[in-house]
C-alpha cells in the first residue's frame, strides 16, 4: 500500500494516539526511580514507547532520559528527534488542558503541537514506509526525549550512550525547514565602580527577568544630599524618551522606577530596555559611587542592540549580531549585566572566541552561563534539498523558503538534523499557548512530508 493511502486510513488511530499521549501530564517534576524528570514525563516516555511497540517497531528506553523506536537496517542512522515533555499548562484554558478533545477539525491540549502531535507524525510516518515495502538501508530512529522544555540533558544521554545520528530532522520547529540558527551566548558582564558610596550615589539597581529578554523594568536607589532630588530629571527624561518613570522619596532615600518593553532575546531591537535608559539617565548624574559605572555602561554598551559599541557588530547574508541586556543586580558594590549575544549563524563556532576577544579588549570581566553554538547548513546542502523536495512534492508550495532563526530548536542538541516542521507557513503558532491544539488535516499531511523524507533520507543507496 502507498504510504500515503496507509496514513489516510490511518486517520483516526493517530487521532486516538495523540490524545493517549496528550492525556498524561508530562511537566518537569522531582526525579522518581527510572524517572529522572518526574513520574509525568516517566509516564508519558513509556505510553510513546507502548505505541511504538504496538505499530511493530524496535523500541529501547535509555534509564527514562530517553527513548527510541526503530526500523530497517545499516550502518549508518537517521534520527528523527521529538520530544514528550511539555510546558506547564498556565491559565485561561477554555478546553480540558490534558483532554485531548477533538472539535472543528482540530485536537486540543498541551502537547498537541509541541510536540506529542508530530511525535506521533513521525511514528505513523515510519510505519507507513515499513507496510509500504520500502527498503530501508539505512536504520531509522524516532527519538523520544523528554528534557526539551528546560536543557535538552536528555539528549546529551541519548548521546553518551548511542552516539550522534547520521542525517536526520526534528518535528518541533516549522515548515519548510529551517537550516540555520545562530550561535547563542550567555553570561554577567561585572562593572565596578571605584568611587565611595556617599551621598549622592546609587545604592541599588536591579531590573529584567532573563538574560534573553528585552528588560522591561529597571529600578534603582539613590542616596542623596539633605534637599537634593532628582525628580525634576528624571521626570524630563521620561517626557523625552517616552518611558513611564516613578519617583519615590523616602528620606535620603529615592527610588526610581522605569517601565520598557519586553522582546525576545533574538530581537532585541523589537524592545524597550528599561536598564539601559535607566543607566542612561543616571549617567548624567553627579554621582560619586555610580556615575563610574554608568559612564562606562555608556561607552561600551549604550542602548545599542547590535553590538556596535561593545566592538561584536558582524553582518552576513544571514542577519546581524544582536545585543540583549536582560537583567542587571548589584552585588558587593559591582553591577552585574546579564546579556544574551547571538551572532551572525555563518559565523558558527568562531562566536564564543570573537566575543571573549571583544570583552577582553573593552578591559569587561565576562562570566560565561550558556553557550550554544551555532547551526548552518547552505541551501545547496544534500540534506536541505532533499527536505525541502520532499516538503514542496507533498504541499504544492515550492515557493516558501528555506530560512534561518535567531532562536533555537531541538536540532541544536544533536549534530546534523534540521528542524522540519510542523508549523506551517501562515499558520497560527499555538506552542506554549493556552488551547494548544493541532489541525488533524495538518497532522496528517505533516505525517506524509515525513513519510516521503524518511525514503530519501533512509532508502537511498549512495
Ligand atoms: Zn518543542
Amino acid at each position: 500500500m502507498h504510504y500515503r493511502d496507509f496514513i489516510d486510513e490511518n486517520r483516526d488511530n493517530i487521532i486516538r494516539d495523540v490524545q493517549r499521549l496528550v492525556r498524561i501530564k508530562s511537566v518537569d517534576d522531582t526525579p522518581a526511580e527510572g524517572m529522572p524528570f518526574g513520574q509525568g514525563i516517566g509516564e508519558a516516555l513509556n505510553e510513546a514507547l507502548q505505541i511504538s511497540e504496538e505499530l511493530g517497531f524496535v523500541t529501547c528506553n535509555l534509564d527514562g532520559y530517553a527513548g527510541y523506536a526503530e526500523a530497517g537496517e545499516g550502518e549508518e542512522t537517521v534520527g528523527i528527534l521529538v520530544h514528550m515533555d511539555v510546558v506547564p499548562e498556565g491559565e485561561g484554558w477554555s478546553l480540558a488542558p490534558y483532554g485531548g478533545e477533538v472539535k472543528d477539525g482540530k485536537i486540543y491540549g498541551r502537547g498537541t503541537s509541541d510536540d506529542k502531535g508530530p511525535a506521533v507524525a513521525a511514528l505513523y510516518a515510519l510505519k507507513a514506509v515499513v507496510q509500504s515495502g520500502a527498503a530501508l538501508n539505512r536504520r531509522v530512529r524516532v527519538i523520544f526525549g523528554t528534557n526539551e522544555e528546560i536543557s535538552s540533558k536528555c539528549m546529551e544521554y541519548y548521546i553518551e550512550k548511542c552516539g550522534e545520528v547520521d542525517t536526520g530532522f526534528t518535528p518541533d520547529a516549522n515548515f519548510p525547514l529551517i537550516h540555520g540558527e545562530k550561535p547563542i551566548l550567555q553570561g554577567e558582564i561585572a562593572f565596578t565602580d571605584s568611587k565611595e558610596a556617599t551621598a549622592p550615589c546609587l545604592v541599588e539597581i536591579s531590573g529584567g527577568k532573563a538574560a534573553n529578554m528585552v528588560a522591561d523594568n529597571c529600578r534603582a536607589v539613590l542616596l542623596v544630599q539633605v534637599g537634593q532630588s532628582f525628580e525634576e530629571a528624571f521626570k524630563a527624561y521620561c517626557k523625552k524618551h517616552v518611558l513611564k518613570g516613578i519617583y519615590k522619596q523616602e528620606d535620603a532615600k529615592h527610588v526610581l522606577e522605569l517601565s520598557g518593553a519586553s522582546s525576545h532575546g533574538s530581537r532585541p531591537q523589537e524592545g524597550i530596555n528599561a536598564i539601559a535608559h535607566m543607566v542612561e539617565f543616571l549617567s548624567a548624574l553627579p554621582l560619586n559611587r555610580g556615575s563610574e559605572f554608568a559612564k562606562e555602561y555608556m561607552e561600551k554598551i549604550g542602548l545599542d542592540t547590535d553590538g556596535t559599541k561593545l566592538g561584536i557588530a558582524k553582518k552576513d547574508e544571514f542577519g546581524e549580531t544582536t545585543l540583549c541586556v536582560g537583567t542587571i543586580r548589584t552585588e558587593n558594590g559591582n553591577f552585574i549585566v546579564g546579556v544574551d549575544v547571538r551572532y551572525p549563524l555563518t559565523l558558527k563556532d568562531e562566536a564564543r572566541a570573537l566575543f571573549a576577544g571583544a570583552l577582553k579588549e573593552k578591559n569587561l570581566v565576562y562570566e560565561e552561563k550558556a553557550y550554544k553554538a551555532g547551526l548552518y547548513m547552505p541551501l545547496d546542502s544534500s540534506l536541505v534539498k532533499t527536505l525541502m523536495k520532499c516538503y514542496s512534492e507533498e504541499t504544492g508550495d515550492s515557493t516558501t523558503p528555506a530560512f534561518t532563526i535567531g532562536g533555537g530548536t531541538y536540532a541544536r542538541s544533536m549534530k546534523n538534523i534540521l528542524g522540519f516542521g510542523m508549523v506551517f507557513p501562515g499558520e497560527e503558532e499555538v506552542m506554549h499557548k493556552r488551547d494548544e491544539y493541532v489541525q488533524i488535516d495538518k497532522l496528517l499531511t505533516a505525517t506524509k512530508i515525513y513519510a516521503a523524507a524518511i525514503i530519501a533520507l533512509a532508502a537511498d543507496e549512495e
